[in-house]
């Protein structure tokens, strides 16, 4: 399968059923037990990002781009601390909620900017890019070409997430894969954690923090990288 096949996919699917799954998980309505799980650790995740971002205390007025937003989990609360927050996502459907519960949220239509666009076409700069949750969507050769496109976009720091791929994990993702639910259309990409630091490490990073977050059903590796 080509890259542009998997990103055709994946963006057909966030504007269709993926759309429905995952406004429902990344909301606060009623969901089954599996998606409040994976509702929580991704809700871990973001109060992470939200956590050491503040922790550096200079949050007002700085430059973020939140590549593969979503339906803006973690860009309204970033805007409501003061970032200057650049969000964009390969799913219109997901723009297009992001950009509701900003206003629902913020009252303003300004900050966050969000924009519907494939993430390795973005361009500009920004103190940091922030990047959640998105490399499960690419497979493991198409890794390189993603994080440095990242990397081209950030003067300063690069936060990554990504599942990480282990043997209790590839296990866990084989069991899955057998019992596939209805809305589980997307291939899933598990990436081994020494070889995202290498890339990281090729295109000039060094690794700040680093911590993983789990619960019964989502894990997810969380690095920051500063220049
Ligand atoms: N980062 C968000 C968060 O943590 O709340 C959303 C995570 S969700 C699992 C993955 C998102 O990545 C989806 O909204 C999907 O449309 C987006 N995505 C996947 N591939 C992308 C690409 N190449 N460019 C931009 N967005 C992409």
């Amino acid at each position: 399968m080509t890259a542009l096949d998997d990103k055709t996919i994946v963006r057909e699917y966030f504007n269709a059923t993926g759309f429905d799954r995952w406004r429902r998980i990344y909301g606060d309505g009623e969901v089954n037990k599996v998606q409040l799980d994976i509702r929580t650790g991704h809700q871990q995740t973001v109060d992470t990002v939200l956590e050491w971002l503040q922790a550096d205390g200079n949050l007002e007025g700085l430059t973020i781009c939140d590549a593969g937003c979503g339906v803006g989990s973690l860009s309204i609360p970033l805007a409501q601390l003061g970032a200057k927050v650049s969000a964009s996502d390969i799913s219109e459907k997901m723009v297009g909620e992001a950009k509701e519960r900003a206003i629902a949220t913020l009252e303003q239509s300004e900050n966050p900017v969000f924009t519907v666009q494939d993430l390795e076409a973005l361009s500009g700069k920004y103190h940091t890019v922030v990047c959640l949750d998105v490399l499960i969507h690419y497979p493991q050769d198409k890794a390189a070409d993603m994080i440095a496109h990242l990397s081209s976009l950030a003067e300063s720091r690069l936060l990554l997430s990504f599942a990480p791929k282990t043997l209790a994990y590839s296990l866990l993702k084989k069991i899955g894969d057998f019992f596939p639910g209805p809305s589980k259309a997307t291939r899933a990409y598990l990436h081994r954690e020494a070889d995202v630091v290498k890339i990281l490490t090729d295109n000039g990073w060094t690794v700040q923090r680093n911590t993983l977050t789990k619960t019964r059903f989502y894990f997810s590796r969380l690095l920051e990288v500063t220049r």
